[in-house]
């Protein structure tokens, strides 16, 4: 028989697996409140289910925690963990601004969807080591939730309020775990996270921007553009080649047509690329858009040669942004005294080894 990983499923499923194996339809609810909302690591641990019932449910469901290899924590409160996932492979995921974020009610978390990532992006760490398997949904909630479980035992009332799909892997080539994933963190009984408070973070892959407007779930898009000029991109994301930036535009512009929902468009700003001309491309590209645009200073990547830009250059490029009438801002900077950037701690942790 086949044994289903409980941190992937559905409140539905569980009731039909219950229903299988002879047991009342409260205990799915009971399970499912025990994993996705007590974010529980053990079968021991869920007090309101006898042993017995335990044990059969075992014979069906396996719980499997991450493991916590590593846990790095910035001065502003951001804590990156690495995990160790079933197989051996390990991810990162990031716990935002933890420390002031408790004075704002606001507890983000970034979640990785592939182990390594096909892409191979220029900037990003995790892009030099490759694309290795997509996460399971069970493997993608269990970030958040034994992240949720790590931070109650010294803080008992901690609740993660959004989800940003930004961490290792591009979350449309994962696209149906991640839509599960997100119908998991969103549930009532589960962490009741918004949709709105769940932000999927794109390098570009057109045809599923267009899949993700018609299946609709009013999460957040972030659109990774980095530049206006396919040359460049092909350079930065190898993906650009497939789905060239006019793709890319139209597929945004159905996106918000068919959602009425705005866009990110990501910039990442190097020393290299904080120019005019590159300023008045993006100005450009971006006319008639439903979009706001998220400058990045880059964090510096060993590897990648790229060079963070100053304060200086970044205020310039805004002001050309904005006197064309393009919405921007300038994302705060979190966790810069650790490896904070994409793939950074799994790759140092890995030439460890
Ligand atoms: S930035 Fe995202 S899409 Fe690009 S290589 Fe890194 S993980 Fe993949």
């Amino acid at each position: 028989m086949e044994i289903i990983e409980l941190r992937g499923c559905s409140d539905d499923e569980l009731i039909v697996i219950c229903q299988e194996i002879g047991l009342k339809r409260f205990r799915a609810n009971q399970l499912f409140q025990w994993v996705q909302q007590k974010a529980v690591r053990t079968w021991e641990e869920m007090k309101n289910i006898g042993e017995r019932d335990r044990q059969v449910l075992s014979s069906r469901l396996s719980l499997y925690p991450l493991e916590k290899v590593r846990e790095q924590r910035s001065k502003d409160g951001t804590r990156k963990y690495l995990f160790r996932l079933g197989d051996g492979e390990t991810i990162e995921c990031v716990l935002m601004d933890y420390a002031r974020a408790r004075s704002r009610d606001r507890q983000t978390v970034c979640v990785s969807t592939q182990v390594g990532c096909a892409v191979g992006c220029a900037f990003c760490a995790t892009g030099l080591e490759g694309f290795r398997r997509n996460l399971s949904v069970a493997e993608i909630v269990g970030q958040v939730l034994d992240i949720t479980h790590d931070v109650r035992k010294e803080d008992p009332e901690f609740q993660v309020t959004n989800i940003v799909f930004m961490g290792m892997g591009e979350p449309l080539l994962n696209y149906d775990q991640v839509l599960k994933a997100i119908r998991l963190f969103n549930h009532g009984q589960g962490l009741n996270i918004g949709m709105r408070r769940m932000t999927i973070s794109t390098c570009g892959v057109a045809p599923k921007i267009i899949q993700l407007a018609s299946d609709n779930p009013q999460v957040g898009l972030a659109v990774s553009l980095h530049t206006a000029q396919d040359e460049v991109r092909n350079q930065l994301i190898p993906m650009n080649r497939r789905y060239p930036l006019d793709q890319l535009m139209a597929a945004c512009r159905e996106y918000t047509r068919v959602t009425h929902r705005r866009i990110t468009f990501e910039v990442a700003v190097t020393a290299e690329n904080a120019t005019r001309e590159e300023a008045e491309a993006l100005a450009r590209l971006l006319d008639g858009q439903f979009g706001h645009v998220n400058l990045i200073p880059v964090n510096p990547v060993v590897g990648t040669g790229m060079e963070r830009p100053n304060l200086e250059q970044i205020k310039k490029f805004a002001q050309v942004l904005e006197d064309a009438g393009v919405s921007v801002s300038s994302r705060e900077e979190r966790g810069t005294d650790i490896d904070a950037a994409c793939g950074q701690l799994r790759r140092e942790w890995e030439g460890e080894l």
